[in-house]
């Protein structure tokens, strides 16, 4: 069956691995997520309901879908995302039956996980929202979460950088009622990340991740990503004068040079 844009499986195995810094925030998600999903029998005994939803909230780029890719991909649930401005401008006037079909999807492939990408675009708070089509889906959403059989077999993730800005009535009790926090990364972590998103690249000796993440205060998982790129994409350009694009295969002298250099780090 074709799925569309908003469905997309994720096959892509991340791992816990592939997500810098975020220690305790990727605890508190296999505590909340990982744990209810492996084992509904813990909750089972305890009498008490796992969470049915959890709220990432924290600025752009700074890993929730990542984190919200990798839960599902460590525990083999169904992933299915959600674009919160494309349920509205897509499926315009079909949103509601939208959201009905991915819950229902969702409960027939359980473990699932749906992921709400920027739900304050489609869960803005009731009384400032003018149109009767957004006041709908927020209450189709609502209706939804409460319907889900809470045996922490499907479990909705929703991400947000304007956590104040979505309808209060979402993280009330038996909703989204747990949040966490993604927050900007500080020195540590972004080493941490550097060193992810440099992983497979030859780099030169010289090169220290550490006085890059002096360097970039402010960078958030997305910059740094962008930045290692952009180093690579620079001791490639390096080396093009020397390259024949229409030769079959590149020289091995040529291909030991392409190293990624500290002052590539800096351009
Ligand atoms: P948005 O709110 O814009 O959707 P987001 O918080 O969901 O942002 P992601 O989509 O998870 O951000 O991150 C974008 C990309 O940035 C990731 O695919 C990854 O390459 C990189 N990245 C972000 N945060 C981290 C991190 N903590 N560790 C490693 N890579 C990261």
């Amino acid at each position: 069956k074709e799925k569309s844009a908003e469905e997309i499986r994720v096959p892509e195995g991340i791992s816990y691995e592939d997500i810098g810094g975020l220690k305790r925030e990727i605890q508190l998600v296999r505590e909340m997520i990982e744990l209810p999903l492996r084992h509904p029998e813990l909750f089972q005994k305890l009498g008490i309901e796992p969470p049915k939803g959890v709220l990432l909230h924290g600025p752009p780029g700074t890993g929730k879908t990542l984190i919200a890719k990798a839960v599902a991909s460590e525990t083999d649930a169904n992933f299915i995302t959600i674009s919160g401005p494309e349920i509205v401008s897509k499926y315009y006037g079909e949103s509601e039956q939208k959201l009905r079909e991915i819950f229902e999807e969702a409960e027939k492939d359980a473990p699932s996980i749906i992921f709400i990408d920027e739900i304050d675009s489609i869960a803005p708070k009731r009384g400032e929202v003018t149109g009767e089509m957004e006041r709908r889906v927020v209450a189709q959403l609502l209706s939804l979460m409460d319907g889900l059989k809470s045996r922490g077999e499907v479990v909705v993730i929703a991400a947000t950088n304007r956590p104040n800005s979505i309808d209060e009535a979402l993280r009330r009790g038996g909703r989204f009622d747990r949040e966490i926090e993604i927050g900007v990364p500080d020195r540590n972590g972004r080493k941490q990340i550097l060193l992810i998103h440099t992983r497979g690249m030859p780099i030169q000796e010289d090169v220290s991740l550490g006085e890059i993440a002096d360097v970039t205060h402010g960078f958030v998982g997305a910059d740094l990503s962008s930045l290692c790129k952009e180093a690579a994409m620079h001791a490639l350009r390096r080396i093009t004068p020397e390259i024949d694009i229409e030769e079959e295969e590149i020289p091995q002298e040529i291909l030991d040079k392409l190293v990624v250099t500290k002052d590539d780090f800096k351009e």
